[in-house]
Parts: C-alpha cells; structure tokens; sequence
C-alpha cells in the first residue's frame, strides 16, 4: 500500500486551510516519513497543490527516490534552505506554511533570510498540528504496523511475566523485556521501559533501579516497542504470590475504570469524555487525587500524539481509526500504584482493543 493518499489528504488542508496557504514546508521528522515513505533521519518536504519535492542529502538521495516515489529529490549541500528558497521563489509560492513546533528560532531565523533575498514578499505562517491532523486518522496499513508492535510487546511480556520471582531487580527485569522484544523483531523499544516494584510504583516514570523485586508488592511494567516505525504501549501491574486486601481493592477499580472506558469510547467524542469515563469510576472509588494523569494519548509514529484522552487536554474529537491507549491508574505514596494500559482502535460505535497481554495480576511463585 503506497502513501500516495496521504499527501492527497494534505493538499485538501492547504486548500481549505483558512490563512490561504498555498504551499506547506515539512520540517517533522515522523510528518516527513508519513507523507512521503521515506525512512532517512535528514530531509524535508516542499508540497503545493501541483509539486512535491524532498530535499535531502548524498547520504540519502538514492534511499528517498525508492522509498518517496510521489516526490521529486532534491539534492541539498549545506544548509537546505536555499535550495528551498529558489524552489518557493520558481514555483511562484506566496504564503508558505511552516511547522511552528518542528523548527527552531534559529532556523527560522535563516529561512526568513534567505526568503528576503530569493523570494521577497513571501509570508511565513506558522502551522500548529498541521500534518498530525492528517496522521490522527490511520489507515489500515498503519493499523497493521500498530498490530505488530502491540504483538511483539505483549508476547515479550508474557515470556518475561510468568518468569518472575523475588530477588530480580527492576532493572533486570527491563532489559529481559527489552531483549525479548528485539529478538522478536522489534526496532527498539518505543520508550525507556518502566518497571516500578513496590514504593516505586506510585511515581509513573520511576526509572528502572537496582531495587530487587519482593513477594506481595505491586510491580508496575509499562513497556513497548517501536515496529517499522510504529509505536507500541502497555502498561500490566503483577504482584508475586498472594496480594493483600488492598492490592485487590484498588486493582479491581483501576480495571474497572478501564473495562468502563473502554466499553464507552466511540468517534465523536471529544478527549475529555473519553478521559471522564475511567475518571469517573476512580473518583467514585475515593481515588480522584490518587489519578494524576490523562487516561489516554494517541500512539502511531510517534509515541504520544494528537488525541489526548486528558481533562485538560481534551479539546480534540476522537475520529474512526484513531489509535489512543487507555491506561487509568491509582498511585498511592509510600505504598506503590496500579496501572493498566491498553491501546485500542476507536470506531464509529465501539472501538476495538489491540492489547492481547492478559490482566490476571497474580504470579504464582510456587513452584520456585
Ligand atoms: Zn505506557
Ligand atoms: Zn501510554
């Protein structure tokens, strides 16, 4: 499946935008390889309702005209902004877009110049989540990618999970889920893995540290990898051996707010309905100030992007086909937290759920 309707879908948007662009300069790595196909770590695209060209250099110019057949590439040497200049200027562009978040001030500082001296009277406008928007939505080739990376993760889990005693640390324990999933054919991991035992647990981002994993204590993991490009994101919590009364307490409500989350999203929705399911359920329970983070955020090519299921965050509309996690936690200080993820596809009247990784917290250690 070719890329071809993607940079279709963006010239749409340079159409109808309101500030009348009428060319888009595309400086995001992860917006670059969406539109075009091409994987290289250097480049940027010039697209207009009738052009399309990359600018990249030798190291990549070989890789882009396989992978980027709908563009045409432009070798740059140095600084590709003249090179971009002299094509604004040839193709007669008057208001061109730029990615405000994916460039610095510096470079703007150089595009402006060189568009003095080469184009002058060209105006600059500043795009915000210009691409992303394109990206919210994926296609089923990139539901496919998602799938697999989903897969990798939850069986490297899995292998790792059951195998879990007392006396491993949690740093031990990240790297086997790491080695799991690139001998699975992972790219890499998706983001440092988390694994959080006991106390640890009640910070989200703890760090993987030399603390050695104990019967009884919740172990928060929350781990993924990246697959063609595509992100991955879960998050299980275990317990080794027999949980106490509070572990079941407050396990069974952070599943629950998920289950109901889950069972409620659907396109149309705005991100903060969405947030407000699993919230709700956490709130009833006593645990409002326990949950200090959005319930969800969008996965594809990048690890967190547009939608946010978030109260703050969550002015966007889920649409059909957007791929979000849901992940609702309960974190208490001085004892740990419980937090379980899944990602799933939203669709018009339900969505559906990627994450395979089973939710029985308990590891038996009988048998150790
Ligand atoms: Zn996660
Ligand atoms: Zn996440």
């Amino acid at each position: 499946m070719g890329v071809t309707h993607r940079l279709a879908a963006l010239r749409r948007g340079i159409q109808q935008h309101e500030a009348s662009i009428d060319a888009v300069l595309v400086t995001e790595s992860e917006n670059r390889r969406f539109l075009s196909g091409f994987t290289g770590s250097a480049g940027h695209l010039l697209v207009t309702a009738g052009v399309s060209v990359l600018l990249t250099d030798f190291r990549y110019v070989e890789q882009a005209g396989a992978q980027a057949p709908d563009f045409e590439v432009v070798k740059t040497e140095g600084h590709a902004w003249p090179v971009a200049g002299d094509l604004v200027a040839r193709m007669g562009v008057r208001r061109l877009g730029f990615e405000c978040e994916a460039m610095t001030v510096d470079q703007h500082t150089r595009l402006r110049d060189v568009l003095n001296q080469k184009a002058p009277g060209v105006e600059l406008v500043a795009l915000r989540g210009f691409v992303e928007d394109v990206r919210q939505v994926k296609d089923a080739a990139e539901i496919a990618l998602i799938r697999e990376a989903v897969l990798i993760a939850d069986r490297a889990l899995e292998s790792v999970g059951a195998g879990l005693r007392p006396g491993v640390t949690e740093r031990e324990v990240a790297w086997r889920l790491e080695v799991e999933m690139r001998e699975r054919g992972a790219d890499g991991v998706s983001f440092p893995i988390i694994v959080a035992a006991g106390p640890n647990g009640a910070m989200p981002h703890h760090r993987p540290s030399d603390k050695v994993i104990e019967v009884g204590e919740p172990i928060v993991i929350d781990m993924g990898c990246r697959y063609m490009g595509y992100c991955s994101d879960m998050t299980r919590t275990f317990v080794l051996g027999e949980p106490d009364a509070q572990f079941w307490s407050v396990y069974s409500t952070v599943l629950r707010a998920q289950q109901t989350c889950e069972d409620g999203l659907k396109a149309g929705m705005r991100g903060a309905e969405g947030d407000l399911l699993a919230r709700n359920v956490i709130m009833q329970a006593g645990h409002g100030d326990h949950f200090g983070h959005g319930t969800g955020h969008g996965v594809g090519l990048a690890i967190h992007e547009n939608p946010y299921l978030s109260p703050s965050r969550g002015e966007m509309e889920l649409r059909t086909g957007t791929v979000v996690t849901v992940e609702p936690g309960i974190y208490l200080p001085g004892w740990g937290g419980v937090r379980i993820e899944d990602m799933v596809v939203i669709g018009a009247d339900r969505s559906q759920i990627l994450t395979t990784a089973h939710k029985a917290p308990v590891v038996d250690i009988s048998a150790a």
